[in-house]
């Protein structure tokens, strides 16, 4: 099978007077696992179905390949798409919930018993043909659907939230099941997800929707460390923010005024250091893992921006510890690795905070 691209061009969609899709520009590689991340009602859904040709867009094209297909109808698309509910059939067995979509294309039987038998391998459930969907367990239930949809062998495969209804063990298993037949089918996969944790651990590439506006499209790593803005920073995990004001530049740094802590030099990379001026006011964001503690007045790293603090709570996650330590009139969030034997923060200690200045993201305040 040929792996086709998916474009989205200046794609817009309104349900009456209320637009949900906003000039949604995206493109998906041939192949590309792709994650459609965003809150409940961002669109995600809308912008598939869309894709499915189940919604119809008012304004832009969607290319296949290079060719637009908005006049097509969803059977005429030749993609297949597993809905969060996964839509069984009840009373048919899994052996026949699979062959439906063959059936329904007048495939000869030869054919239609190879093809299923093969489907039903794929996703490991040969033993299964004769149960009905009831005798079958939500992940199985979950393979039964993909094998539905991969059968009709779609050039592109669309998954609504297709492990939400599963409980959180089997979900981190079938997204590497998923991933993994994905890789072994080579299809282009667009995958709708509320949970950064399944779009962080499976896609290639992500797209993050807020009302309607794609935020920003990138590696996960990439969103991740290099966030737009405040929303994509805080959706794809927490962040710590300080306000400040540019109070002057100096040098190859800035001289900040920094909300509840103080004045602070930072130094920074040229290109943020350019689209600074004076007087601007500003977001200083950076990640709780990128920050050290140290007791107030010990040795601390040079390479670190140190700013007093006092522990005022700090909760034991097993993989690290998680402080909430006060700055000035500020909180801020600081995870510690832990490991057996390390001693811990006291809350009300009197701390040193050290910011690594290269792990900084500044926004527009
Ligand atoms: P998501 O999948 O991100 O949760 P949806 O695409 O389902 O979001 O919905 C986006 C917005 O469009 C929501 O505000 C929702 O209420 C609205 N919406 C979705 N479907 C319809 C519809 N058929 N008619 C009117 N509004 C709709």
């Amino acid at each position: 099978m040929k792996k086709v691209s998916v474009e989205c061009r200046n794609i817009r969609l309104s349900y009456g007077s209320t637009e949900v899709l906003k000039d949604v520009n995206l493109e998906i590689e041939p192949g590309e696992f792709f994650a459609l991340l965003g809150p409940s009602g961002s669109g995600k859904s809308t912008l598939l179905r869309l894709i499915a040709g189940f919604n119809r867009h008012q304004q832009g094209e969607l290319l296949v390949d290079g060719r637009d297909i908005s006049r097509q109808e969803p059977w005429d698309r030749n993609i297949g798409m597993v809905f969060q509910s996964y839509a069984l059939w009840p009373h048919l067995s899994v052996w026949d919930n699979v062959a439906f979509g063959l059936v329904e294309r007048k495939v000869d039987k030869t054919i239609l018993k190879a093809k299923v038998g093969a489907a039903l391998e794929l996703v490991g459930l040969s033993a299964f043909g004769q149960r009905r969907p009831n005798q079958l367990s939500g992940g199985q239930q979950q393979r039964v659907a993909l094998a539905r949809t991969i059968v009709i062998e779609p050039q592109v495969l669309l998954l609504d939230e297709p492990l939400s209804n599963l409980d959180k063990t089997l979900r981190v298993q079938m997204r590497q099941e998923l991933l993994a037949l994905q890789r072994r089918l080579g299809i282009t996969t667009v995958f709708v997800t509320h949970d950064k944790g399944e779009a962080m651990t499976t896609a290639d590439c992500m797209s993050v929707l807020d009302q309607g506006v794609v935020q920003q499209v990138g590696t996960p790593a990439a969103l991740y460390d290099e966030p737009v803005n405040a929303f994509v920073a805080n959706f794809v995990g927490t962040m710590n923010t300080l306000e400040g004001r540019v109070r002057s530049r100096q040098g190859e740094g800035l001289l900040l005024e920094v909300e509840g802590v103080g004045d602070v030099s930072l130094a920074l990379r040229p290109d943020m250091l350019r689209a600074c001026t004076n007087q601007q006011r500003l977001q200083l964001n950076f990640r709780p893992h990128t920050l050290k503690l140290a007791t107030a007045g010990s040795d601390c790293d040079p390479a670190f921006l140190w700013i007093p603090g006092t522990v005022q709570a700090c909760e034991f996650m097993g993989e690290y510890s998680r402080y909430r330590v006060r700055v000035g009139t500020q909180f801020l969030s600081v995870d510690q690795p832990h490991y057996a034997g390390l001693a811990k923060f006291a809350t009300g200690a009197a701390v040193s905070l050290g910011l690594d200045p290269s792990q900084i993201r500044l926004f527009g305040a």
